[in-house]
């Protein structure tokens, strides 16, 4: 592992001129060792960021200007939507649609979340690719292990690395990749100048997350759909969505209940975020009104064993 180094300046060498670090908020060592490794997962280059949410800031610094239309699939993550409604002053024109069809033909940037979260509808990457504009694909919930977007035809991959790829809910981060150089300058750029850089023990907990993260994602994702299986077939459930891939499920129950079934587990806990070695729950109601089912929960699968989550989940249902 790479040793955090916290300083926020490096001496300038022998003759006077900057080394490999020089300030922190341009690049530290612990980010550069994390993102050489994520770049390496994905295909492409990688840059780090404060957050999930700062990587989308730079995305729109670096890919819109005023009067872009930006065409984001609709039930991708809630708050994607919120921080990209506060450019609209600045000129920003988001429209949301229907991400298993085709984008909108005049959109400047078309925006997919694979799978979205939390209603996990799939990008159409056929419609995608035929669509010719430039193309972020939030693959939080995907991770490397299931997807790589930059194959897909993706400019630029963005993750909330807040949850699976560091995993143990202890670092806020986020994460860009792309193969294009002038792409990458400026997403650089609105990092260092918006200061959206992440810190060295955030990029210090994502190069220890990513060891483990295909080990991790492959037992939750066996799990999850072991759980979507059962979860299929019980009486009070009345709908289950599970795209096939990763570690989040999404399950309707009757929005009268829904409230007695999230606050009656007691291995699974209550409460927001996912990605996280241990399961969690919640009802995406609270936070996203109207468009999200009254009774949809949105269930984080984590390391637990299968059987133990299963009885904690029929038990509440009960
Ligand atoms: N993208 C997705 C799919 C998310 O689920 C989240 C947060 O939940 C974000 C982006 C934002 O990330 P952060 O919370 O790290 O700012």
């Amino acid at each position: 592992m790479t040793q955090i180094d916290r300083s926020t300046a490096w001496p300038y060498d022998e003759d006077g001129e900057p080394a490999a670090f020089v300030y922190q908020r341009y690049a530290h060592p612990n980010g550069a060792a994390a993102e050489s490794a994520l770049g390496a997962l994905e295909g492409g280059d990688a840059l780090l960021f404060s957050s999930g949410t700062a990587a989308v800031t730079a995305c729109v610094f670096a890919l819109c200007k005023p009067g872009s239309k930006l065409a984001l699939a609709e039930g991708a993550y809630f708050g994607t939507g919120v921080t990209l409604s506060q450019f609209a002053p600045w000129g920003l024109e988001v429209v949301e649609y229907d991400q298993t069809g085709p984008p909108p033909a005049d959109a400047d940037v078309v925006w997919v979340e694979s799978p979205a979260n939390p209603v996990l509808t799939q990008p159409d990457w056929e419609a995608v690719r035929a669509h010719g504009g430039t193309v972020v694909c939030d693959a939080t919930l995907s991770t490397p292990v299931f997807l790589r977007p930059l194959d897909e035809g993706a400019h630029v991959a963005l993750h909330s690395a807040t949850k699976f790829l560091t995993a143990p809910d202890n670092a806020l981060l986020g994460a860009t990749v792309t193969r294009d150089p002038a792409i990458q300058k400026r997403l650089y750029e609105a990092r260092l100048r918006l200061g959206l850089s992440a810190s060295p023990d955030s990029a210090a907990a994502l190069e220890r997350g990513l060891e483990t993260l295909e080990a991790r994602m492959r037992r939750q994702a066996k799990t999850a759909a072991e759980l979507a299986r059962r979860l299929d077939g019980h009486p009070a459930v009345l709908l289950v969505r599970y795209p096939g891939v990763g570690g989040v499920i999404s399950f309707d129950v009757a929005g009268e209940r829904v409230r007695a079934v999230e606050s009656g587990l007691s291995v699974i806990v209550n409460r927001t975020s996912l990605g996280g070695t241990t399961s969690s729950i919640e009802s995406r109601h609270r936070w996203e009104g109207d468009r999200i089912p009254v009774g949809l929960l949105r269930l984080s699968v984590g390391l637990e064993d299968v059987d133990v989550l299963w009885a904690d989940l029929s038990a509440a249902l009960a």
